[in-house]
């Protein structure tokens, strides 16, 4: 776990976040400020600073996160609907937490 990160705490059960999925590899909760109806993030358990961090061994928690979308998708109400996923990568890029993670968004009236 990296020292004084906020994700690391959520995932490591630290905080009173609560959890719509937990395996022993990633968390999924909701965004504290949602930009959609739904708003989830995805988030490993191994502290990951970005996208440009990743390496080859990280290639499977990488899939875990994308199933784990795919299973969360129905049970949110968005798999016909539809969805956005996508990372934030380095301040440029919007992101604000620097542990990995995957925002998933929906919800919309289609
Ligand atoms: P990013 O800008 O990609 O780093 O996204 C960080 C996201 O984390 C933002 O959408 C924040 O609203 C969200 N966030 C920050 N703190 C919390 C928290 N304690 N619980 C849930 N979401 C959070
Ligand atoms: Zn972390």
């Amino acid at each position: 776990m990296a020292e004084d990160c906020l994700f690391c705490r959520i995932a490591g059960g630290e905080t009173n976040t609560e959890f719509l999925m937990e395996t022993d590899k990633l968390v999924v909760f909701e965004d504290i400020n949602p930009l959609a109806p739904v708003h989830l993030l995805l988030v490993p358990k191994q502290h990951i600073r970005s996208v440009n961090d990743l390496t080859e061994q990280d290639r499977e928690i990488l899939a875990d996160l994308i199933f784990a979308a795919r299973d969360m998708a129905p049970k949110m109400g968005v798999d016909s609907t539809g969805y956005r996923l996508f990372f934030n990568v380095e301040k440029g890029g919007g992101q604000e937490i620097f542990h990995l993670h995957m925002h998933m968004i929906g919800g919309w009236e289609s």
